[in-house]
Parts: C-alpha cells; sequence; structure tokens
C-alpha cells in the first residue's frame, strides 16, 4: 500500500504508512491517499461479521499499514480498544462492544440508531482515533530511537483527545496552547487536571485564532521545527482518517444480519474528517445507502451538497454555536474526497481547486452534481440552535435518551432523508455531559454525567499561562523539549 498527494507532486515518489504516521500535509500542501483503496471481498465481509472490535481493526488497518508487521499491529490494536478505556456507556450497553449500536425506535419505515462513538476518556468520537495514533506514535518513534513534540491549539475536543492519547508515551510530549478562561469548565477540568509530566498545557492571554496563530507561525519556521521534532496531530492526519473507518464497519455489522443488505450513516461534520471516513469504507465495498453530512449554522458543507458551490468562509464569518466542535469555516479534510469526485485526475483536480485562491469558491456542473448523490451516495443537511433544543427535547420524551448537541444535530439531517428498509444510524460524537449548558436549557436539568467525572471540576489543574506571543511560545518548548 502506497500513498501520494492530491496535489500530484510525490507521485513519483509513493510513501509507506510509516512514512506518512508523523507527517501532516504533504510537501506540496496536498493531503496523502492511498493509491488505490483496498477493497474487501463478500468472503472478507462475512468473516469479519462476528470479529471483536479489536480484531476488526487489525482486518481494516493492516490494509492500509502495510509496512507495520501484522503481529505488532494487532496487539497494538488489542491493546487500544479494550473495554477499560471505553468504559463511559450508558445503562444497558456493553463496553466490550466498543461503540455499541443503541436503536431508538422506527421512524419513516426503517430503523433509527445511533452508534455510540464517545464512550473514550474524554467522552467524544476523537478518543476513537486517537488512541490508536498514540500507541502507533510510541511505536513509530521507538524503532527509530527518534522522539516528537506535538504542539496544537484547541477549543476543546481535539486538544483533550490529544493529551488523553499521549499521556505518558514514551518519546512524545504534548505543548497544547488553548484560549485562557474561553472554554467550558468541564473542558478545562479535563485538559488541566492531567499530572503526566509528558503533558503540557499553556493557557494563552487571548483568543482560540490567537493560539492557532501561534501553532502556524511555528509550523512556518523550518529550522525550528527540524531541531525541535515539532510534530502535530490535527484531523488531516491520515492514520485518524484510517482508524475512524473502523466503526462505519462495525456499525453495519451491528445494524444489519447478512451482508445483502444496507444501511445509511448520517455525521456530525465540521473538517469533514469523520465523514470522509465512511466515504472510504463505501469506496472499500462496504455496502452503504447514504451518506448524510449534518451541519450546523457554519454550513459551507451543507450548500456545497445543495448546490455544488464550495465557499470557504473568513475566519471573522465563523459563528460560535452550541455545536462547537463543529464550527470551522473550511473543510479540512474536505479536499480528499473532492480529488475522488474528479476520478483521481490530478491536473483535473488542480484546475478546480484552484478557484478557492483565485475566486473564493468553485462550483461544479450539473452532472456533477447528480454523480455525488446517486454514485457516491451524499446528502446533507443543516440545524440551528432552536432544531438542536428541539432535538435534544423530542429524543429525550419519546425515547427516553439525551442527546448531545452535535449528535442533535446529525438526527435532525438523518430525519430529513431516511429511506424505508435502510436502517439509518446517525453516528454519536460526543457524550452531551460535555454540553451540559445547552441540555440544561433544553430539558432544565444537567446532563447525566458517566460514573468518575463527578469532582472534575475540583481536582488540582496543572497549566501554565503565556502570553500570546510566538516567541514567548518557542522559549517555553526550547526550554521543556525532550
Ligand atoms: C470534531 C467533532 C466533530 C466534527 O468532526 P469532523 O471529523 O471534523 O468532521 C463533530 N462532533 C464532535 C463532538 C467533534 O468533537
Amino acid at each position: 500500500m502506497k500513498y501520494f498527494s492530491t496535489r500530484g507532486a510525490a507521485h513519483a515518489a509513493p510513501k509507506s504508512f510509516l512514512d506518512i504516521l508523523l507527517a501532516g500535509l504533504a510537501d506540496d500542501g496536498g493531503l496523502y491517499l492511498p493509491t488505490e483503496y483496498p477493497q474487501v471481498t463478500a468472503a472478507e465481509l462475512s468473516a469479519w461479521r462476528g470479529l471483536s472490535y479489536a480484531d476488526l481493526a487489525f482486518e481494516i488497518i493492516r490494509k492500509f499499514a502495510d509496512d507495520i508487521p501484522a503481529d505488532d499491529l494487532h496487539a497494538i490494536t488489542r491493546r487500544v480498544y479494550t473495554p477499560e478505556v471505553y468504559r463511559n456507556v450508558r445503562d444497558g450497553e456493553n463496553a466490550a462492544d466498543i461503540t455499541p449500536l443503541r436503536v431508538l425506535g422506527e421512524e419513516g419505515g426503517t430503523t433509527l440508531a445511533l452508534l455510540a462513538l464517545s464512550n473514550g476518556p474524554t467522552l467524544a468520537f476523537k478518543d476513537m482515533a486517537m488512541q490508536l495514533i498514540g500507541a502507533l506514535f510510541e511505536y513509530a518513534l521507538a524503532r527509530t530511537g527518534q522522539h516528537l513534540n506535538i504542539l496544537g491549539a484547541t477549543s476543546g475536543d481535539t486538544g483533550s483527545a490529544a493529551e488523553y492519547a499521549m499521556r505518558g508515551r514514551k518519546g512524545v510530549k504534548v505543548f497544547m496552547l488553548s484560549p485562557k478562561g474561553k472554554m467550558s469548565a468541564f473542558q478545562t477540568a479535563q485538559m488541566f487536571s492531567l499530572q503526566d509530566p509528558n503533558i503540557f498545557n499553556l493557557a494563552v492571554e487571548g483568543v482560540f485564532d490567537d493560539a492557532q496563530d501561534i501553532v502556524k507561525a511555528v509550523s512556518n519556521d523550518p529550522a525550528f521545527k527540524a531541531k525541535w521534532a515539532i510534530g502535530t496531530v490535527n484531523s488531516i492526519n491520515w492514520a485518524r482518517v484510517v482508524a475512524q473507518v473502523v466503526y462505519y464497519f462495525k456499525g453495519y455489522f451491528a445494524a444489519t444480519k447478512a451482508n445483502d443488505e444496507r444501511v445509511s450513516f448520517t455525521v456530525p461534520s465540521g473538517n469533514f474528517g469523520n465523514i470522509c471516513a465512511g466515504h472510504i469504507a463505501r469506496m472499500m465495498g462496504l455496502p452503504v445507502a447514504r451518506l448524510v453530512c449534518a451541519t450546523n449554522e457554519n454550513d459551507v458543507l451543507d450548500e456545497f451538497f445543495r448546490t455544488g458551490s464550495y465557499r470557504p468562509r473568513k475566519g471573522a464569518e465563523t459563528w460560535h454555536t452550541s455545536s462547537p466542535s463543529m464550527d470551522i469555516s473550511k473543510a479540512s479534510n474536505f479536499e480528499r474526497f473532492v480529488f475522488d469526485l474528479f476520478g483521481r485526475d490530478a491536473d483535473e483536480f488542480r484546475r478546480t481547486w484552484v478557484k478557492i485562491d483565485s475566486e473564493g469558491s468553485f462550483t461544479l456542473d450539473e452532472e456533477m452534481r447528480a454523480r455525488i448523490r446517486d454514485e457516491f451516495g451524499f446528502a446533507s443537511g443543516r440545524s440551528s440552535h432552536e432544531d438542536r433544543l428541539a432535538t435534544i427535547r423530542d429524543i429525550d420524551a419519546r425515547y427516553g435518551v439525551v442527546v448531545d448537541t452535535h449528535t442533535a444535530d446529525g438526527i435532525k439531517a438523518a430525519r430529513e432523508q431516511l429511506e424505508p428498509g435502510i436502517p439509518m444510524i446517525v453516528l454519536e460524537t460526543a457524550l452531551p455531559a460535555k454540553f451540559t449548558e445547552t441540555i440544561e436549557q433544553a430539558l432544565g436539568r444537567p446532563a447525566p454525567r458517566p460514573q468518575g467525572f463527578e469532582h472534575l471540576e475540583g481536582l488540582p489543574q496543572r497549566f501554565d499561562v503565556l502570553p500570546a506571543d510566538t516567541e514567548a511560545v518557542k522559549a517555553y518548548i526550547v526550554k521543556h523539549a525532550t
């Protein structure tokens, strides 16, 4: 299995999985993709149906990571995907399933279900991939005797998932910038209560964009980056996408009895990383009818699927909503999907993609838009804050299940795309405890908290405050890096 870049330059020298594991963008500014998607045979699909999550993850990921010895990879997936790590399941769910399928009920002539992906340590789906990445990074670094300093900026979910995945790992330190006083009390406590010596929480005196700008400034200094072995774990990391492919298969098996059945998935989307994994699962041959891309008021993606126009917004045009992890102005993984849409013709793709820089947008023709729906199976939907409140109330009243704001965005879009006889699986991307302010607004009572999180905000916190200044952050890294 070899990898090239969407921008074409790396076609000449394809890379292996371990070559790109620690990489972000390709050197030409594009995103890595496998030169072709591995195909799953009917026999494999049947054999995989009964596998545990860890064994299924091994079978799928080995197709993409054939430069990791099979025994090593299998040991890693078995260490990572355990009920101890994914223990925050609801009453009546089995932690051994890792991603239990929770049927809500019958609607629109079919089954509406949630795929619970948020039972890991930070109560959001990002743990599903990030925990694996932590183990893979440690493995890859140990093989070559290297070390890595991960630098990131977060407004919540990504930073905490990265820290919980990297804590205590050999050869890795994490420097995570966050806007001082701007995260929820829960999110702040989740990150700042970590006492592991390889985790550094840096509260920056500024807003999220200031923190993000500092990370960009450091990344644009190749000499500093090389000298201090600076890396990232952002959503374009290919291994994160691959890890997410696994639960589409797991969800399919849980919702069907035989491989001639089809299901649809609805995915609360921001950077298009999660649903991109669904697209890849479908390209591998998983019988998926629809992939529904759900957005909030930041509807760049819904607009694309409705009109064929992709028009990234400016940062200042990004709304702060009650499903904050979907507040994006451009979708960083979208390039992977559009590259496939153009039949992986790098020249055709580039002619369209450059219009984002020159004209601020591109628009696809009628024929291409029909293919997006008919051939690639995509649909979309959008919700507002009022929609979220109404959905949270309705799902609680009808089914006795409290869902988080992002998942509510998904359910709203899913209900608009139900097809009789085709189960609709909504990916649950966070547990409601993370966003209890909105749950209280909707239901008049706080969200249920999983066991062990009762006293989170009271735990001792460990962090340093820094000015919003690149040189100050660099000096901090120099002092504390491995
Ligand atoms: C990150 C995140 C999303 C968006 O996922 P993408 O892969 O960026 O599309 C949705 N919901 C929650 C809770 C998240 O943390």
